[in-house]
């Protein structure tokens, strides 16, 4: 099929590659002339595992067309994605700017006969509707085209393998012809596919990430209680989860959520809910909760450890998780953000998103590894799930510190080994 992919992010350039691998002609579309002259030779400016080399294969068949111009891709497609970013405003609302940019531009451009627009990007019930009036005005005559909502449920790092391997699909839409080519178009991942009604799918993908998000402040306010009667979150953790209505996975205690979707999309529900009549919502509690951890969870760790003013401390990760390059709503940024706002002193590493944190954090100082890190470091805080973590020497670690204190944010590592050779440590509920 001839394809449009609106929007090269972490959702749009995943999806047009493989695309583009299962045999299609995949025009992806960009603003970013910079970016697209160097998407044109393979260099892709996000890291996802695989994303590279799939995307110079398909450039190289010329099955992956990347361009600034939608009066190029636009007319030569039968189905347009669209994959451009939903951020949240100043209220909380999922601000649709982007996507209703997009929609203009892919309206203005269509061709005649008949164009399946679908767009992927979370938004509020009610948007794919909107996005359907707006290419309803600026469609040419003769342009033709139907509406659906199928949501992205990709996970960052494991982009191309969520793609290639999606638990479900979902199709929302009203059209019988949009539903058929979507089928045809998704078949291939062999996954199960459910049609649902446009304000459903809208819903399931808010609902789905709320769910996830709800998972993590959970256990953090079950691990605030550990904290103070003794109980240990893991064993707690695999005590609720061995009940197989609850489950043994997605359980992460720590700094709370973050990344790209969580903090948005829980945003974005609260005020949509709070919009429509339930001001009070659960989601809007999530929100507050998760907003207040960090630095609830900081003050707590600087009353152990005597206080962070003036101390050396070696932050070790600063992605938003394991895995990825983006450093959006990450969790470890906003709490090296609060111990610099105390006065710390910071050195930091991390394996993928020390480009990403050098523009928005220019004031620390940034070491290629986690020894590096430690060297003369009052405190070592783990802020980021990287497996890596997890093998480091910490005998040789403890050498190379000047103080004995570590912080495990994300509870990697085991306190009984630590405690051995000579640190002092804090997890989280543990
Ligand atoms: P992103 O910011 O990485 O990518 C969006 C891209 O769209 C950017 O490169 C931006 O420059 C481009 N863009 C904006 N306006 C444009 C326009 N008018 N024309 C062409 N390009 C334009 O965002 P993302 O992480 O890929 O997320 C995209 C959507 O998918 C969001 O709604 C997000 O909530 C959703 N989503 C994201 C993930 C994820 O893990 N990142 C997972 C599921 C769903």
């Amino acid at each position: 099929m001839k394809i449009t992919v609106v929007g090269a992010g972490y959702v749009g350039l995943p999806l047009a590659a493989v695309l583009a691998d299962f045999g299609n002609t995949v025009w992806i579309v960009r603003k970013d002339k910079e970016k697209n002259e160097a998407l044109k030779k393979g260099k892709v400016h996000i890291f996802e595992p695989g994303l590279e080399k799939l995307v110079k294969k398909n450039l190289a068949a010329g099955r992956f067309i990347p361009t600034c111009d939608y009066s190029q891709a636009i007319p030569d497609s039968d189905v347009v994605f669209i994959t451009v970013g939903t951020p949240c405003n100043s209220c909380g609302e999922a601000d649709l700017n982007q996507v209703l940019e997009a929609t203009k531009e892919i309206g203005k451009n269509l061709k005649k006969g008949l164009t399946v627009i679908v767009s992927k990007s979370t938004a509020p019930p009610g948007s794919t509707r909107k996005i359907a009036s707006m290419i309803q005005k600026f469609k040419p005559k003769g342009a033709q085209f139907e509406i659906a909502f199928c949501p992205e449920f990709l996970r960052e790092g494991l982009a191309i393998e969520d793609t290639l391997h999606p638990n479900r699909i979902v199709i929302g839409s009203e059209s019988s012809e949009a539903i058929k080519i979507l089928k045809k178009i998704h078949q291939v991942f062999k996954a199960p596919i459910l049609v649902t009604g446009i304000e459903s799918a809208e819903l399931i993908k808010y609902a789905a990430n709320s769910f996830l998000a709800l998972r993590i402040v959970y256990a953090n306010e079950i691990a605030n209680l550990c904290e103070r009667t003794g109980a240990k979150i893991e064993e707690v953790i695999q005590g609720i989860g061995m009940d197989k209505r609850i489950g043994l996975h997605y359980w992460y205690p720590g700094l709370g959520y973050g990344g790209s979707c969580f903090p948005k999309d829980v945003s974005a529900l609260a005020a949509f809910a709070a919009k429509i009549g339930q001001s009070g919502s659960l989601f809007e509690k999530m929100h507050q909760l998760n907003t207040g951890r960090i630095v609830k969870l900081m003050k707590k760790v600087s009353q152990n450890f005597g206080g962070f003013s003036g101390k050396t401390i070696g932050a070790l990760g600063l992605a938003c998780k394991q895995g990825t390059d983006d450093i959006r709503e990450s969790p470890a940024i906003k709490a090296v953000n609060y111990l610099i706002k105390e006065k710390a002193k910071i050195k930091a590493y991390d394996p993928m998103a020390m480009k990403n944190s050098k523009a928005v954090l220019p004031q620390i100082s940034y070491k290629q590894d986690a020894y590096q890190v430690a060297k003369n470091a009052d405190i070592l805080m783990i802020l980021t799930d990287w497996p890596k973590f997890a093998k480091l020497n910490y005998g040789k670690i403890r050498q190379e510190m000047k103080g004995n204190f570590i912080f495990d944010s994300r509870n990697l590592l085991n306190k009984e080994k630590l405690e051995k050779i000579g640190f002092v440590y804090q997890g989280v509920g543990r």
